[in-house]
């Protein structure tokens, strides 16, 4: 097993809804967290990435600063989500080699895998087929990323690993109305909806998709576990095991927030992929499984979001 205990510890992305999970959870191990402001140090400037790593020389890096969004954001940014993902990957990584970093986790996506590959979706369906068009330039991004970690494990011998996370929710989680994820989209719009009292709310597409929800404490628990015991070449993937259609999805964001009226569907909006659905077969036998159901992951994330929207407003 690799040893965190006393280790300097850089989370990039510490300000995101994944890199601040991962620094909650680091504050239980006994480790010294790095992190650093984009106003101090863009990832995206190679040079200011390369200077900050040779001063501080973290010995841990935990890779999860990303330019991320929902199915509209994705597929509007384009150019933005190839190029920012690409370069903030190739800057950290490399940064990390030359400044001798002992470990690396580099977190990708669940939508690297083919549009159409066998679900579950397994780790060796990666580069099998087609990706889904609307993320594909952020497929291909992290991708890149997760070739480069291999490539690093092989020709230097670094103990860099990856690891995939399904769609995950929670505390952090950005709530634009055309731009965000999923999750945040239906708590925003449902909450919204119960406070001006009215009687429909629009869930894009069809209702027909199926999508895995992960709970990013969870997430941020299963990365600890596998940074202190994993040490392969073998993506892994991190989800539930479990997912659910869009609608059935509405429904549960809808109870949990307190909303009673209609839901309809609007098919004029992509529903991407038809399913995303992780094989979590070898985290299991990793030792690892998620702890928070969908119905108290939810509840917790409104709570977030009702909190958010406070300090938002003081
Ligand atoms: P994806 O997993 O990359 O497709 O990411 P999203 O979280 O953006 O979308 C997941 C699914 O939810 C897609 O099938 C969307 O069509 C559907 N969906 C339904 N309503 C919304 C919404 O208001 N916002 C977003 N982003 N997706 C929605």
């Amino acid at each position: 097993p690799f040893e965190l205990k006393g280790k300097t510890v850089f989370v990039a992305g510490h300000r995101g809804m994944v890199g601040s999970a991962l620094a909650r959870r680091l504050s239980r191990e006994n480790v010294e967290l790095k992190t650093v402001r984009r106003s101090e140090v863009d990832l995206r400037d190679q040079a200011a990435v390369f200077d900050w790593f040779a001063k501080t020389r973290p010995q841990v890096v935990f890779l999860a600063a990303a330019k991320v969004g929902g199915i509209v954001a994705n597929n509007t940014l384009r150019g933005e989500f190839l190029y920012e993902n690409l370069v903030i990957a190739a800057n950290v990584i490399h940064a990390a080699h030359v400044n001798g970093a002992e470990k690396l986790m580099f977190l990708g996506s669940s939508c690297i895998y083919p549009k159409l590959a066998p679900q579950p979706l397994r780790e060796d369906a990666m580069l099998t087929g087609p990706l889904e068009p609307t993320n594909e330039p952020y497929a291909i991004a992290k991708i890149a990323g997760i070739k480069m970690v291999e490539a690093y494990r092989s020709q230097y011998g670094c103990d860099f690993i990856n690891v995939m996370p399904t769609n995950l929710y929670g505390p952090g989680d950005n709530y634009h109305p055309e731009f965000s994820h999923v999750v945040a989209a239906l708590i925003r719009r449902f909450h919204e909806a119960k406070v001006s009292g009215a009687s429909n709310v629009v869930v894009w597409g069809t209702g027909t998709p199926r999508r895995e929800f992960l709970y990013v404490d969870d997430l941020a628990d299963a990365c600890i576990h596998l940074m202190k015991t994993y040490s392969d070449e073998e993506l892994v993937n991190i989800g539930t095991g479990e997912d659910i259609t869009i609608a059935e999805f509405a429904r549960v964001v809808a109870k949990t927030v307190g909303y009673t009226g209609g839901i309809s569907f609007d098919p004029s909006r992509p529903d991407g992929t038809p399913r995303k659905w992780l094989d979590v077969s070898r985290l299991a036998k990793l030792g690892w499984r998620a702890s928070t159901s969908l119905e108290d992951g939810i509840r917790l994330a409104y709570q977030a979001y009702l909190r958010e929207q406070k300090q938002a407003a003081e």
